[in-house]
């Protein structure tokens, strides 16, 4: 018998193995399952490989076949639709098969920790009893308790006299020989199996109760909706509604948020809905924590899943229900490696399960507006505020026209002191962090470079650094020009510079900054959201962590520093892009019972963009955005795939690059190659990058060309060191 495995290994194939000579005891039938982990030699290594198939024969030479050492499951690890998902997924992506299988799983699991848990039992032994009972015993007042309490209960596990006592009381007990211990392999005891469904708080406004009715009408097959509703129309409110019913019918219902960390609030709202059963999955857990939150998703225990990009690939038994929260939001997709999409990934797997998937945003991609438009997914709206919250009012403020002082206009600062002295909260917004974008010299105009990207170092004052934001890069800041020694000067506004001028123009106003530098400490983000939660901080500088879906209900103004990056960008979803930020930060403000106001600085305010952004909302910016992606042909309309390539031989890549282009064979003429063409930030880390974009009429077109080529491009030289990645939908095609 041949086992076929799916290692982690970047080769894009599988590996043939023989079984393991006691491969019979392990399943009624003699064959293991697909599915189950196999540890295996590789190279000089042990690696833990998924099974994927059992042939009869292999390609290999008897004596090159190696033996597997042995199989660690008994039953498959992933679902059935979990794993049918990762397969195709692998093909769709064109990624190797076991790196999307280790991507997964938790560590722990793939370095062969059973995907059950073991749990130790613990019950009083005879002479526990006697002592308990013997009148001369002079134990501790604490260790007699629990000996009493012991003395009542059958097999107790660990975790739970846990909640009662001191596991050193525990284990004083056990070493004098008073307790037996029996291991059983438990189905996981984590989280209550039952769920305590609380009444919901509010009621449903009309359009909240027609988006759930017709939701949970499809509760038991698939169905894509689009639940599109201005910022704070009421969303979550409806997906709150929606799970409720699908696990009341005994089902899990999995949820994918674009970052925890930032939004603890949507996971506080969930645990306090649904008392017990949720568990939250990102990147900050501890390793541990996230092979627990795992088995109890894969045993069935855990009923909401709530997690960022990655848990799309939690197995689930009884998956009833997918949400995609802030479906537009550019996190879910993976930049690195495995490059997949969890929002596509999210309605893939909704319709192989056969189950709902909800779709919600303000600002939805103009890919899911097509397919709302086309019928394929359902469209709900939610057009207002519940309760008196009115849409904020917004305006253009001219910077050619107005004085500004390091970047804040007159009106903007004359609309701040209204606010604040009315005792609303502000919000200022920059994206960009830093002090300042460039260090600049007058004299001759030098700017300070990184020495190992096309880029300009970015001044980091209170870090006292010059960093590159593309490298990592980081030198100290100099105090003169690198070219003829005059003083250098910071040009341009972050927000940490931002920072400094609202302290010395608002001294009496309480500032709080949010952005990559000041939330990279843990528990730092939670620690900034306190401040402008209690309304202690009333004045919050940030970048586009302030729009992940905070709920603010005291910030009445929201000031958007420069609107212009991102309106002349090269990048087609540039504009897309720049529409969802706006609307997303401007959706902050207003939201409780003050009015929200909105202030968008730009030096080009006749640019059509931003005047139909404000005279039609993102629904009127979308339309026009959808027809001109029309008439070039852009995706929706097409397909794109790029292949990315970077070496520090630049003559080389561009050999590379140009011989993949001419290896099309005879499936070239059904798509357009473009390029190779030089990346935006043309050199990184020393290496020189570069890109052919693939452009397809069809996603069927586009996979056939790719199963064809990609095989001819893996067998093309290239310079020393060069690396390549194909990123199928591409986000960022610059
Ligand atoms: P979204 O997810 O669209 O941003 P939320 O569901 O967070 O909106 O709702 C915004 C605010 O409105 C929350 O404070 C929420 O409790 C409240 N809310 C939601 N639905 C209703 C309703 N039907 N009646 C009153 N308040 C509501
Ligand atoms: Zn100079
Ligand atoms: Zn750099």
């Amino acid at each position: 018998m041949i086992l076929q495995i799916a290692l982690d290994t970047p080769l894009r194939r599988v590996f043939d193995y023989r079984a393991p000579a006691d491969v019979a005891g392990l399943a009624s039938s003699g064959v293991p399952p697909v599915g189950v982990r196999v540890r295996v030699p590789f190279g000089r290594r042990q690696l833990i490989g998924i099974l994927v198939g059992v042939s009869a024969e292999s390609a290999i030479s008897a004596p090159k076949l190696k033996t597997a050492i042995d199989i660690l499951d008994a039953s498959p690890i992933f679902d059935p639709v979990t794993f049918g998902l990762l397969c195709w997924a692998a093909e769709y992506y064109h990624h190797p098969l076991g790196e999307v299988f280790a991507a997964a799983l938790p560590s722990s699991l793939r370095q062969g920790q059973a995907v059950r848990q073991n749990i130790v039992t613990w019950r009083l032994s005879e002479t526990g009893r006697q002592e308990l009972t013997s009148p001369s015993s002079r134990r501790a007042p604490e260790q007699r308790a629990l000996l009493a309490w012991l003395a009542e209960r059958e097999a107790i596990s660990s975790a739970e006299v846990a909640e009662n006592f001191k596991p050193a009381q525990l284990r004083a007990l056990a070493a004098r020989g008073w307790l037996t211990t029996a291991g059983a392999t438990a189905n996981v005891a984590l989280g209550p199996a039952q769920i305590d469904v609380r009444a919901a708080e509010v009621e449903l406004t009309p359009a909240q109760a027609e988006s759930v009715t017709a939701i949970l009408a499809t509760l038991s097959r698939f169905a894509a909706h689009l639940l599109y509703g201005v910022t704070g129309s009421g969303k979550t409110e409806v997906y709150l509604r929606v799970i409720a019913a699908a696990i009341a019918a005994g089902g899990q219902a999995l949820v994918l948020v674009p970052e925890i960390a930032l939004t603890p609030q949507l996971v506080d709202r969930f645990t306090r809905r649904f008392s017990g059963g949720v568990v939250a999955m990102h990147s900050a857990l501890s390793g541990k924590e996230r092979r627990d939150a795992w088995r109890a998703a894969r045993g069935g225990q855990a009923r909401i899943i709530i997690g960022t990009r990655s848990a799309v690939f939690t197995s689930l038994p009884n998956l009833a229900l997918i949400v995609v929260d802030e479906e537009h939001d550019g996190s879910y997709k993976q930049h690195e490696g495995f490059r997949y999409s969890a929002r596509d990934l999210a309605v893939f797997r909704a319709r192989r399960a056969g189950v709902p998937v909800i779709l919600g945003s303000a600002t939805p991609s103009l890919e899911t507006l097509d397919n709302s438009a086309t019928g394929r997914y359902a469209r709900h709206v939610l057009p207002q505020r519940p309760g008196t919250a009115q849409p904020p009012r917004m305006r253009l403020v001219d910077l050619r026209r107005h004085a500004s002082d390091q970047g804040l206009s007159t009106p903007a600062l004359q609309a701040m002191k209204q606010h604040l002295a009315a005792g609303g909260q502000i919000i200022v917004f920059l994206n960009r962090r830093g002090y300042a974008p460039s260090l600049f010299c007058n004299t001759c105009g030098w700017i300070a470079p990184c020495a190992h990207c096309d880029a300009r170092m970015t001044l980091h004052r209170r870090a006292q650094q010059l960093r590159c934001h593309h490298c990592g890069a980081h030198t100290d800041i100099p105090t003169t020009c690198g070219r003829c020694n005059q003083p250098l000067n910071p040009v341009g506004q972050g927000t940490e510079r931002v920072e400094e001028t609202l302290v010395r123009l608002f001294p009496d106003a309480p500032l709080a900054r949010l952005d990559r530098d000041t939330a990279s400490a843990r528990g730092a983000v939670q620690s900034v959201l306190d401040r402008v939660h209690s309304g202690e901080a009333r004045i919050l500088v940030g970048t586009q962590m302030l729009t992940k879906g905070h709920h603010f209900p005291d910030v009445s103004l929201v000031v958007i520093l420069d609107a212009d990056q991102g309106l002349f960008a090269s990048d087609f979803r540039a504009t897309e892009r720049l529409a969802q930020t706006i609307t997303q930060v401007a959706g902050r403000a207003g939201r409780g019972r003050l009015a929200g106001e909105v202030l968008i600085q730009t030096q080009f305010p006749e640019h059509p963009l931003l005047n139909r952004l404000l005279t039609e909302g993102y629904e009127g910016f979308a339309i026009s955005a959808l027809e001109e992606r029309r008439e070039a042909g852009w995706p929706p309309y097409s397909r794109l795939a790029m292949l990315r390539a970077e070496a520090k031989d630049s003559p080389g890549l561009d050999a590379f690059l140009r011989a993949a282009a001419d290896s099309g064979g005879n499936l070239r003429a059904t798509v357009k190659v473009l390029g190779p063409a030089r990346a935006l930030i043309a050199r990184r880390a020393d290496h020189f990058r570069a890109h052919l974009l693939i452009e397809a009429a069809s996603r069927t077109t586009l996979q056939r060309f790719l199963d064809d080529w990609l095989p001819r491009v893996e067998q093309l030289p290239g310079p020393a060191g060069l690396r390549w990645s194909i990123d199928v939908d591409p986000l960022e095609v610059d």
